[in-house]
């Protein structure tokens, strides 16, 4: 396949907002697609080369995307950096500096799928000394037989920054479409909730159909997309939901992992499927320690403890271990953790996501010992309000966040990948009248003034909108930095700016900066009200209008293990808005 039929792909899509339309356009790519190709057409298609969860990452640092650029079309460096200072994009930047390229190449080959793609995993493979010469000769080789608008793509999957806005919903969509029927969507998703690699999942479709998929079973060693709870404020409304009985656990303020336990190894993954397991080699070798059969999948809470006391201390210790490379023996031992097992999805060659949670439980608590460093979650089967609000307290007084409710009905299958109100969170802000805190997407800011003149004075924040796959602005976010996290933010924010808003964003303030939804933070809301200039859930509560959180401060968290379509969504916040009124009203 030649690069140059993906790029007129990638073309067509950037010209449609309509996600019925991008189904279309993919659906007849891998159609039309040989189906050894269809795995690097889906990765890259979303900006990668690998499922997310291998380590192979692209993300080339800009200075030396922009030496490579230079070198490779002899172009102005000055007059590169200028452009690049307008419109913020390498990719734009790219074809511009290729349009303008006086001589045309000598000896050019067409590039075809199979070279930019070894090229890029070899960029992304490059590792020591020696390294970014490597990398500027794997990316200059390309560049060299690079048409101007192919140039535009490898520039931004190289730097990272692909963006075609095509959500993993719409490669399952257009699949279906493509390889099956619209009706067998469910099993497309299911596949990938369980394999967590939609290049596998297209692949299987292609060469096997339905069939092949339906064959598709839990692996250790690819991550389980991870079930999601549902919430509701008050312990009567979960034992109603849950049918009078349920198992309640305490809900831990930590980080979420995932562990693949198979004879030679342990990998750890975060719930955003991250391989965590550099960062705790502790808790990997404490879960081989405490297991007792051969291969297992195990989902639990890391929470850092005191280890002269036991105690669970605040999940913020937690985070002192995540993204560390050096010094990390220091880390394990100043911030020593604790795993709270909760479920248990395949143990010894049987994948267990389809029996129900007693079944998974048991699984899990015959196959662990426990030691100091891996224990169950804290559960207990309870019918009577009174009883879950006495266990409630009793979490709380433990440092946790509250309980979770789990179903223990026949149909509690661990629904990988979803939300849903078999797993229900009842949390502490619950209980206040409107201190919620919710996890919000940064898509723009507002420049500072006065005492903040320099740096953001406040954040656009959006909830995700998972029904049409949008960001919607729900407040102006300013309060609860303090003066280095407010200084640090362009940092943070800085590499996803974009010239206009992005495609996904709807907003009808308009905003200094815009960002590709990326950073997700942690926001406590007073309360939830009508707002004519929002367009969170807008028309679902009154005509015309959204929904706003009033005076909303940023907890001091930023959700790195959130991905933005992790953050709270649209729905959520008009159910509560929803429950914050009928407690007004009653
Ligand atoms: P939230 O992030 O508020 O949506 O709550 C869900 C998270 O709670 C999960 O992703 C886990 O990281 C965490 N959690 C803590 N304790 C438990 C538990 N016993 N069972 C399930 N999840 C838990």
């Amino acid at each position: 396949m030649q690069y140059q039929d993906l790029v007129k792909v990638y073309e067509a899509l950037e010209s449609t907002a309509s996600r019925l339309e991008m189904t279309q356009i993919l659906a007849s790519l891998f159609r039309s697609t040989d189906c050894s190709h269809i795995k690097k057409i889906v990765y890259m298609t979303q900006g990668g080369i690998v499922p997310d969860f291998f380590p192979e990452k692209l993300g080339l640092a800009d200075k030396l995307y922009l030496r490579t650029l230079v070198a490779a079309t002899g172009g102005n460096e000055a007059s590169i950096r200028d452009l690049w200072a307008r419109e913020g994009d390498p990719g734009t930047v790219t074809q511009k500096v290729f349009e303008n390229k006086k001589q045309t190449t000598l000896f050019s080959q067409p590039l075809t799928l199979d070279r930019v793609y070894d090229a890029l995993l070899k960029i992304a493979r490059a590792e020591g000394s020696g390294s970014q010469e490597l990398k500027m000769r794997l990316l200059a080789d390309i560049l060299h037989d690079a048409k101007p608008n192919e140039a535009k793509y490898i520039a931004r999957i190289v730097t990272g920054r692909m963006r075609l806005g095509v959500a993993s919903q719409t490669v399952i969509d257009s699949l279906a479409q493509a390889f099956a029927t619209k009706a067998d969507k469910p099993e497309v998703e299911r596949a990938f909730n369980i394999t967590s690699d939609l290049g596998l999942v297209g692949e299987t479709l292609c060469k096997k159909g339905l069939e092949g998929l339906r064959e598709m079973r839990v692996r250790v060693g690819n991550p389980i997309r991870a079930m999601l709870a549902e919430r509701l404020p008050s312990p009567e409304e979960i034992l109603e939901r849950m049918g009078g009985r349920a198992m309640f656990e305490y809900k831990y303020d930590g980080l979420r992992v995932q562990a693949h336990i198979s004879k030679d190894a342990v990998r750890l993954y975060s719930r955003r499927l991250e391989d965590l397991t550099n960062q705790f080699p502790d808790v990997a070798k404490a879960l081989r320690e405490a297991f007792e059969g051969e291969s297992a999948i195990f989902e639990g809470e890391c929470v850092p403890v005191d280890i002269d006391t036991g105690e669970m201390l605040p999940f913020q210790e937690v985070s002192h271990r995540r993204g560390r490379k050096h010094e990390l023996t220091e880390a394990i031992e100043g911030y020593p953790v604790r795993v709270q097992l909760f479920d248990c999805l395949y143990l010894d060659g049987e994948d267990l996501t389809l029996r129900p949670l007693p079944d998974r439980r048991s699984a899990l608590t015959r196959s662990v010992s426990i030691t100091d460093r891996v224990r169950f979650s804290e559960a207990r089967v309870l019918d009577d309000p009174a009883k879950v609000q006495g266990f409630f307290q009793e979490a709380l007084q433990a440092g946790c966040e509250g309980v979770m409710a789990k179903s223990l009905n026949d149909d509690s299958v661990y629904r990988a990948g979803s939300r849903g109100y078999l797993w229900i969170k009842y949390k502490k802000e619950y209980r206040s009248e409107m201190n919620d805190t919710v996890d919000l997407v940064a898509v723009g800011a507002f420049h500072g003034r006065g005492k903040r003149g320099g740096v953001y004075g406040a954040l656009l924040m959006a909830t995700y909108n998972s029904e049409e796959d949008r960001f919607e602005t729900v407040c102006k976010l300013g309060s609860g930095f303090d003066d280095a996290t407010l200084a640090a933010l362009p940092e943070k924010l800085d590499p996803y700016r974009l010239p206009k808003a992005h495609g996904t964003v709807e907003s009808k303030m308009e905003a200094d900066v815009w960002f590709t939804p990326t950073v997700v933070l942690e926001v406590l809301g007073a309360e939830i009200s009508i707002s004519p200039i929002h367009t969170c859930g807008h028309g679902k509560i009154r005509e015309a209008s959204g929904l706003a959180i009033r005076f909303p401060r940023f907890t001091g968290a930023f959700r790195d293990d959130k991905k933005p379509r992790d953050a709270t969504t649209t729905q959520e916040l008009v159910d509560m808005y929803k429950k914050q009124l009928k407690r007004i009203e009653g």
